[in-house]
């Protein structure tokens, strides 16, 4: 059957992108194997990490969990502890309890299908696909953030992407990318020309290999597809927590609940600063209606910025001691051991109070 222009075209952007692929693929240590557990487990920390960030995370996750029946049998706790610092925890509980679904009824196998991987937690139709390609060479498309971006310039399709009727082609152009036999390579093509070439601010078209067939770079819309979010307003919070600190150095935690940001983390106790008030003020507060004990503030031991995806949070550690009350003792409260190691999970944020605790006493 006679292939109709656009068709040809298509399958000349397919047999380019293999062709430079086969040259300028980076090297990344999930790529070395083909074990559907660890490829699973690449993509889940993929998921909005960069890769440089993933690879020792990578690594020392598989040298603590190296296949799915051990992940399974792990405590959360100690799967939180391996993902500590890698941030977006929903990823690690997911897995977990994806390891847990595979040996109760995959035979603690990785499914093979799109359609199988997408019912497991954590895994969303590009993390699918992507497993499917990669692992098992299935044909089939994939739509993360980079190739989200690369083939809306490459067929020049404007309008919001993450719009339903927008999606909704970018997949079928991604579908039509792929080739006989080629789902793995394309995959990982289309992930590395967005990653090196087709950069989300400045795409480097005189270096792409696709430069003759992009339909944005010949109508000089390279960049302005996608188009660009306003700018949202990222509100502030001030928060402050409380450290209370044993005679052997060991210091007080609570375990986040087990669900929402930083779920089943543990963390200081802390409490969000009401507009107006002092942080001494809120830190009582805080302490009088969470943990109903009153206490007497030593000194601030140091405060650390840090973003999460909807707001960003100054967090002021406080020295504490309790001047009423009992702080709460058994199950979802803890003692980080004094020289700060040990088995529990922390967010950045609050690490980083015990790194100040740390340093002042070198
Ligand atoms: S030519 Fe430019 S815009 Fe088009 S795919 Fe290549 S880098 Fe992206």
């Amino acid at each position: 059957m006679k292939r109709s222009t656009e068709e040809r075209k298509v399958v000349c952007i397919s047999a380019a992108l293999l062709r430079w692929f086969r040259t300028a693929a980076r090297p990344m240590a999930w790529r070395e194997t083909r074990d559907p557990y660890r490829i699973w487990v690449s993509e889940i920390m993929l998921q909005q990490t960069r890769v440089e960030t993933v690879a020792p995370y990578y690594e020392r996750f598989l040298l603590e969990f190296p296949d799915v029946g051990s992940l399974a049998r792990a405590p959360l706790d100690a799967v939180l502890k391996a993902w500590e610092g890698l941030g977006y925890y929903a990823r690690a509980r997911n897995l977990h309890r994806a390891a847990g679904i595979l040996v109760a009824r995959h035979d603690r196998k990785v499914p093979r299908t799109v359609e199988a991987l997408e019912t497991l937690p954590g895994i969303g139709r590009s993390t699918a696909g992507a497993i499917a390609a990669i692992a098992f060479g299935a044909d089939v498309p994939i739509l993360d953030a980079n190739a989200r971006r690369v083939v809306a310039r490459l067929f020049a399709i404007e309008g919001d992407p993450r719009s339903s009727a927008v999606e909704d082609v970018l997949w079928e152009r991604s579908a039509g990318l792929v080739r006989k036999g080629k789902g793995r390579d394309t995959a990982l093509a289309v992930m590395d020309l967005g990653a090196i070439v087709c950069l989300p601010k400045a795409p480097r078209c005189r270096e792409c290999p696709l430069r003759s067939r992009c339909s944005s770079r010949l109508r000089g819309l390279q960049d302005s597809i996608p188009p660009k979010r306003a700018r949202k307003m990222v509100p502030h919070h001030d928060v402050v927590a409380a450290l209370f600190r044993r005679t052997d150095g060991a210091l007080f935690l609570m375990r986040r609940p087990p669900d929402g940001l930083l779920g089943g983390l543990w963390a200081f106790p802390s409490g969000r600063c009401d507009p107006g008030e002092t942080l001494d003020d809120a830190l009582r507060r805080s302490l009088r209606e969470k943990l109903r004990v009153r206490a007497v503030i030593q000194r601030e031991v140091g405060a650390v910025r840090h973003a999460y995806s909807h707001y960003r949070i100054t967090l002021h550690g406080f020295l504490c001691e309790t001047s009423r009350g009992a702080l709460p003792a058994g199950e979802g409260t803890g003692w980080l051991p004094g020289h700060g190691e040990g088995t529990f999970a922390l967010p950045r944020a609050d690490r980083k109070l015990v790194e100040f605790i740390h340093r002042e006493e070198e």
